[in-house]
């Protein structure tokens, strides 16, 4: 093992519960989350049984590919808490009573109440001997790292509020301190997108970005909202990162720019939000298949109150004639879901809210309702700026809750992208 390598990590999560799907591994996606950007990546993970058979051989084969092994669960008082005894059999250690230890956890137990420790509970104030504790604000098990040859093993909590406390705590700086330099950490630069779908991103992307990306890798992220470009390095420092960020910004920034925002928190209604604060123009909004999902998402945002003046949910017919002035006779004629609606639905709201803009949406969001004509999915989207109304249709895939959260999306940035338009012109 040479001294400079970036120190890779194996993981271990210990439960039952997780063989069989009843909790989901939570953990051990945060843990590798929080481990590529101190620096020390995930190579594998294993999940076991909580029998110590299985915990030592997750262990054993984790330290054979890792410098650092990182154990999630088991380190509680009862039977079915195997971790800590299981590891330091294989690892050769005793179990050593931690004066220090049962007289903070004695204390925590005085302190809420109970004047008697269970004593069950002096099982936690165990330690492999020569291991290091490492504090657990949120509870009773503390976490112990310790030495096995030139690797490291980590034992945390499962629970995960305590887990996350431990590894932000004391765990982060020991492994600071036993790792040093050789922890490279991760950087990224994500680009963010909307409105076009990940594979025709890369058409037009793959050409454009110079063949030589040196430590930087490109990843596609696509969700429901849109899809991020994910630039990211490994194993140098932010500084030197940020050239190469930027040459390959440079490259293919002009191809993304039609479907590109801005938003540090990755939601295109920051970007939309900005725009219309910064254009001094309200929103009113007019939400038939999206029940006022665009209503949410504009108010999940704090400070929508600047931008953001209220809305109507017009399901019924007789709501968007009553509410919205929509014409009794282009719904008969047209249907609920068409493009002369959704225009006066944007109009609609925009005069009787006394906003400058307004989002009609009215479509067929499924799994029944859909014709011929008419399949679900089918969604009219209409936009007003200043009395200027424009309508698009939309034919979008996915059960009820994709649509909705698709359609609510595409209204949002193509009002963002209007804003913005009309600030140019
Ligand atoms: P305790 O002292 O509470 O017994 P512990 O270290 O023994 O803690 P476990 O018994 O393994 O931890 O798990 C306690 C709870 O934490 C579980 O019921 C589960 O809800 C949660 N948990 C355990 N492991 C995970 C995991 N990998 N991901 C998410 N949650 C987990
Ligand atoms: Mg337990």
């Amino acid at each position: 093992m040479s001294a400079a390598h970036v120190p890779v990590t194996a993981i271990v999560t210990v439960g039952n519960e997780l063989l069989c799907g009843e909790t989901v591994d939570t953990n051990a996606a945060w843990l590798a989350r929080s481990l590529a950007a101190l620096g020390a990546p995930v190579v594998r993970k294993f999940t076991v049984g909580d029998i110590a058979r299985e915990i030592q051989a997750g262990v054993r084969a984790a330290l054979e590919i890792a410098d650092l092994v990182v154990v999630s669960g088991g380190l509680g008082p009862t039977s079915d808490d195997a971790t800590k005894q299981a590891v330091a059999d294989l690892l050769g250690r005793r179990l050593e009573l931690d004066q220090g230890l049962l007289a903070a956890l004695r204390e925590r137990f005085r302190a809420r109440g109970y004047p008697q420790m269970p004593s069950l509970n002096i099982s936690q104030a165990e330690v492999p001997e020569g291991a290091t504790v490492l504090r657990n604000p949120n509870g009773t098990a503390p976490g112990l790292a310790m030495a096995a040859d030139a690797r490291l093993v980590v034992l945390l909590p499962g629970v995960p509020r305590e887990l996350r406390a431990i590894f932000d705590g004391d765990l982060r700086v020991f492994l600071a301190d036993r790792f040093g330099a050789r922890l490279k950490p991760i950087h990224h630069r994500v680009i963010h997108t909307t409105g076009v779908a990940d594979s025709k991103l890369a058409e037009l992307v793959e050409p454009r970005r110079p063949t030589d990306m040196g430590p930087v890798t490109l990843a596609y992220l696509p969700d429901l909202r849109g899809v991020d470009l994910r630039l990211s390095s490994r194993g140098i420092s932010a500084a030197e990162a940020e050239p190469w960020f930027a040459r390959i910004e440079e490259a293919i920034g002009p191809v993304v720019a039609p479907w590109r925002f801005e938003a540090e928190s990755g939601d295109v209604v920051e970007a939309l939000n900005a725009a219309l604060a910064r254009a001094g123009k309200r929103v009113a909004v007019a939400e038939s298949c999206t029940g006022g999902l665009i209503a949410k998402r504009i108010t999940d945002r704090p400070g929508s109150s600047e931008v953001f003046v209220g809305g109507v949910i017009a399901y019924e017919n007789e709501v968007k004639i009553a509410q919205l002035g929509v014409s009794a006779d282009d719904l008969r004629r047209h249907g609920a879901v068409s493009e002369v609606v959704a225009r006066q639905m944007a109009l609609g709201v925009a005069e009787r809210f006394g906003a400058s803009a307004g989002i009609g949406i009215t479509g067929v969001a499924g799994p029944g309702g859909g014709t011929p004509e008419k399949p679900v999915g089918t969604v009219w989207l209409a936009t007003a700026l200043d009395g200027q109304v424009e309508a698009r249709l939309l034919s979008l895939i996915g059960d009820r809750e994709a649509i909705r959260e698709r359609a609510a999306q595409e209204a949002l940035s193509r009002l963002f992208r209007r804003v913005v338009e009309a600030a140019k012109a």
